[in-house]
């Protein structure tokens, strides 16, 4: 018995002391559930520069894309829980629950929640080729076509998939979903004409806006945004979708269990990279708010989780789609 309690004690301290060393000059791995090169990757690794100073660490980006990020997500819920696997996702940790009958992580109790990152609105993009000059001949083209206009996404759970599915329920109107493994690839095929339609972050479409390479139809904010590429871009509300509003917002996670001491480490870390002038900088150059509220606490961005789960299932479960 004796033996035990000193094992125990030996094995509680050696936990205690490799906690506190954390992160003991290996680098931090931040899996994206997305392809290289989407709006997901582009903060993932702009955080990851941002939080390599306050770390005192290398974090370097793990892109396991597929399965709207089901499969990327359920890779940390199973990773070692020592702070050097984290996860960066986004509104997907809040819709994957609804949308699939079966998951592989609860993502209630198989994350610890490490704060929140920013912001992103919405663009609805055309292919180059598209004759619509504006919304509204684009939804008489949509109501025209029976189905067969081609929507890209990044999988059932990504955000392109529930802003598609928000807009196919407004307007009415089935179309034909693409699915990709991050919109990366899925804007590469809107450029080329491969896909007609792709509704993504901002930070994903500023550029390819700016150089004409694709159509803008509107914004999915109540108000027009201010960065200057996208200032002129009518709101889908003020083009007759009334209410239609979708924000995809980013969060940091590591596997259920990893130390106290190592959260918050890493939750500290994450609050100095969130005033970081050049993280914030790039984050507003491509229509992003960077997160200066409670939700950096690592419990109000699990309750705002919560929220959106509780916010999105109606919506979704009144689509009717699911996935196995
Ligand atoms: N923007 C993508 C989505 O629709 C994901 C990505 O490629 O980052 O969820």
């Amino acid at each position: 018995m004796k033996k035990l309690f000193a094992l125990a004690a030996i094995a509680v301290a050696a936990t205690g002391v490799q906690a506190q060393d954390f992160p003991a000059g290996k680098p931090v791995t931040l899996v994206v559930p997305f392809a290289a090169g989407g709006p997901t990757d582009k903060v993932a690794r702009d955080l990851a520069e941002a939080l390599q100073k306050p770390l005192g660490t290398t974090v370097i980006v793990d892109n396991t894309a597929g399965a709207g990020s089901t499969i990327g997500n359920a890779k940390v819920a199973r990773a070692k829980n020592d702070g050097y696997t984290l996860l960066l996702t986004h509104v997907g940790m809040a819709t994957t629950p609804v949308l699939y009958r079966k998951l592989p992580y609860n993502y209630e109790t198989d994350f610890e929640y490490l704060g929140m990152i920013n912001d992103v609105p919405m663009t609805l993009i055309g292919k180059p080729q598209l004759e619509a000059k504006n919304f509204k001949e684009l939804r008489d083209w949509i109501s025209k076509s029976g189905g067969k206009v081609n929507l890209g996404n990044a999988g059932i759970g990504s955000a392109s998939h529930l802003c598609g599915l928000l807009f196919q329920t407004e307007l009415k109107a089935e179309m034909t979903t693409v699915p990709y493994k991050g919109t990366a690839p899925a804007i590469a095929d809107l450029m080329g004409g491969q896909i007609d339609l792709l509704c993504d972050q901002t930070t994903n479409t500023t550029s390819q806006i700016e150089a004409g390479k694709v159509k803008a139809y509107g914004v999915t904010t109540l108000k027009r945004l201010t960065t200057p590429a996208l200032k002129n871009i009518p709101t889908l509300d003020e083009s007759g979708l009334k209410g239609f509003q979708v924000t995809i917002w980013h969060g940091l996670y590591a596997p259920k269990g990893t130390p106290a001491p190592v959260l918050k480490k890493i939750n500290d870390a994450l609050k100095v990279a969130l005033k970081d002038p050049d993280f914030i900088k790039r984050e507003e150059a491509l229509g992003a708010v960077v997160i200066n509220d409670k939700r950096v606490e690592p419990a109000e961005h699990k309750k705002f989780v919560q929220s959106e789960v509780a916010r999105f299932g109606p919506v979704i479960k009144a689509a009717g789609v699911y996935a196995d």
